[in-house]
């Protein structure tokens, strides 16, 4: 079997100018799902699958309203995303997120071949490819790029706000 050389470069890094513009405008999309979510009582987190300039699918955090544990952001997109092109594997996309994702949605993205992924604040307590553990190395089947921080202040209040208001009204 022919194997495809594994991409290197996983570790998270800022985007250069050129890829700003460009990441920061697929983010506001994501942020604009992760409001639908808190408008629903769940966790803001927003999820949208690009390739080239096209949106394939975009996805809200839903567990909640959903009884599923696996409806997070990102598992929502990659779902959708399938189940239009009438393929399991996704390859050659960029995965969006508002957040990063933790250990269940970096399997994920390693199952679906996608081959980049975008996050915007990092999740401190069960983040999946740096802060609890970079689960996307311990593969050797794919590799994804990572890029971190794309709108970073915007996705953590988000978040940040949403169990601040939480805990106010309990
Ligand atoms: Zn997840």
């Amino acid at each position: 079997m022919p194997a495809r050389k594994p991409s290197t470069n996983t570790r998270p890094r800022r985007p250069d100018a050129a890829d700003r513009a460009r990441h920061e405008r697929f983010m506001r999309q994501a942020l604009d799902e992760a409001r639908r979510a808190r408008h629903l009582g769940e966790v803001p987190v927003g999820a949208v699958l690009v390739q080239g300039d096209d949106v394939l699918a975009t996805g809200f955090n839903q567990p909640i309203r959903g009884l599923d544990p696996t409806a997070h952001a990102e598992i929502v997109a990659l779902r959708q995303a399938a189940h239009a092109l009438g393929n399991y594997r996704l390859p050659d996309t960029t995965l969006y997120v508002t957040l990063e994702p933790c250990l269940m949605c970096v399997g994920a993205l390693l199952n679906a071949r996608v081959a980049t992924l975008v996050y915007g604040a990092a999740e401190p307590k069960f983040g999946g490819v740096r802060s609890l553990v970079d689960a996307s190395r311990l593969a050797t089947n794919h590799r994804f790029d990572v890029v971190s921080g794309v709108l970073e202040e915007e996705c953590r209040h988000l978040v940040q706000d949403f169990f601040r208001f939480k805990r106010e009204e309990t």
